[in-house]
């Protein structure tokens, strides 16, 4: 057997047991800790592995890279960095950067070479995809294209809807859902959840042709949950697809694109603990296949010449060009270390912290929110502080205290303006608001030193 067939077998072994233990925990929709919109608390997770409920809720999280950063204060001193801003970028797990050096040294081009490190690489990459496929919980013929981003994967989609398809979708939506569509319904913002389920239904029968309805599965302004699922169920009852904006959802949640009955989910890496600039497409393959190739050139080509036969394969027909491998094996790794965490750690983990954070704001501070306080979220707590703008509280929050959070209008513009109305009903007047996000290396001196903070600046 030559070196490299020991090494094809080798991997293909390893990609089955990955595979394996990644779909067994996805298996089992009822029993897993996702159930989209499910109360908070309402954390289930079966006995895996020998593993008894209460030993897996108490499994450590996984590490991330730059937790001891300090940063400089504007009185000179240094403090460690309290960072708050894991919705918008979310650092690295060790794990991750453990899988991108082992990947580093045999580097190489992938699909067209023929030395070790290009099969390798090859290998790698194609491995993760697998491993991304499982991670979503999507069905075993479902496509998984390489994107750099949400943002990237939501334009794919739209270049490849049937002609004449009219897209539903919530005036709620990050611009990255919101505007990569040619023919669109916007709704407003629904005032409850189920109201959301009954616009999408009213809307959705109106139209002839086909029809997609995009949604988020959890707000990247809120962190509201979205009932998915219910969504789901009414787009197909009207003849439509349902995709899923997933950039916030997939690092707090279990994806389960099957057992929930998604069409298509998009997610970034760089939230999910990966920022090596790839992120996903996943779901049915057949609009894919029989799309125009969403980029031009070597890659997607089946045979070039006086004409072009485009590949049929969806994937390859949609990553024209050298792909971003690192950025694929880095996902992937970051979806195998919260896969083996398990949901229930990290759950428990992130709604402790956001539950400190809101029971311990001010008065004079603003959360926003559409479906009230109790609505389940995951750890985005969005604000506004009586009497100073959102900009100069993140600056003082930043220089003063050593704490990363983001301001402005998280690129939702139009949801943004609703919530804090638009006469300026906001408390600053600059219609902006500022947002703290929980992640897996948020600890709880960091939410003490927010409150701390917030407290000090509604007396100033
Ligand atoms: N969708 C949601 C809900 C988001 O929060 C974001 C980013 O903040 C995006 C889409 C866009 O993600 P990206 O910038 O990675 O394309």
């Amino acid at each position: 057997m030559s070196i490299l067939s020991i090494f094809d077998a080798a991997n293909t072994a390893e990609t089955a047991a990955t595979a394996a233990s990644i779909t067994s925990s996805n298996a089992s929709p009822g029993a897993s800790s996702v159930v989209a919109g499910a109360a908070p608390g309402a954390v289930t997770e079966g006995v895996t592995g020998g593993v008894t409920r209460a030993e897996a809720a108490d499994r450590p999280l996984p590490a991330v890279v730059g937790a001891d950063l300090l940063v400089p204060l504007a009185d000179g001193r240094q403090v460690p960095y309290a960072n708050l801003d894991y919705a918008a970028s979310a650092p690295c797990l060790e794990p991750v950067r453990a899988a991108v050096a082992e990947a580093l040294p045999a580097y190489s081009s992938v699909h067209r070479g023929a030395g070790y490190a290009s099969r390798l690489t090859t290998a790698r990459y194609e491995r993760a995809r697998h491993t991304v496929r499982a991670f979503a919980g999507a069905r075993p013929g479902d496509a998984v294209v390489f994107t750099r981003n949400t943002t990237d994967a939501m334009n794919l989609l739209a270049r490849c809807l049937p002609e004449g398809t009219t897209v539903v979708v919530f005036d709620s939506e990050h611009h990255a859902s919101l505007l990569p569509w040619s023919r669109a319904v916007r709704l407003a913002p629904p005032p409850s959840p189920g109201e959301a389920v009954r616009a999408a239904d009213r809307a959705l029968a109106e139209i002839d042709g086909p029809k997609l309805l995009v949604v988020t599965a959890a707000s990247n302004v809120t962190g509201e949950l979205w009932p998915i699922a219910a969504l789901a169920h009414v787009a197909h009852e009207r003849g439509a697809r349902i995709a899923v904006d997933a950039a916030q959802y997939a690092p707090h949640r279990r994806l389960a694109v099957a057992a929930l009955d998604l069409d298509y989910v998009a997610f970034s890496g760089h939230k999910l603990y990966a920022p090596f600039g790839a992120g996903a497409l996943v779901g049915r393959p057949d609009w894919l296949a029989q799309a125009e190739p969403y980029l031009r050139g070597g890659g997607a080509t089946r045979n070039v010449a006086d004409e072009v036969e485009w590949s049929a394969d969806p994937e390859q027909r949609h990553e024209a060009g050298t792909p971003n491998v690192l950025g694929a094996i880095a996902l992937a790794a970051a979806c195998e270390a919260l896969t083996a965490t398990g949901w229930t750690p990290i759950v428990r983990h992130e709604e402790r912290l956001t539950a400190r954070l809101r029971a311990g704001l001010p008065e004079g501070v603003r959360e926003l929110a559409l479906w009230g306080p109790d609505h389940p979220r995951i750890g985005v707590v969005s604000f506004t502080v009586a009497g100073h703008p959102a900009r100069e509280v993140a600056e003082i929050l930043s220089t003063e205290y050593g704490i990363g959070v983001r301001d402005g209008r998280f690129c939702a513009h139009p949801f943004v303006r609703a919530l804090l109305g638009e006469d300026g009903d906001c408390a600053d007047g600059t219609g902006a608001a500022v947002r703290a996000s929980i992640g897996i290396g948020t600890t709880e001196e960091h939410i003490d030193r927010l409150i701390t903070a917030l407290h000090d600046i509604v007396r100033r």
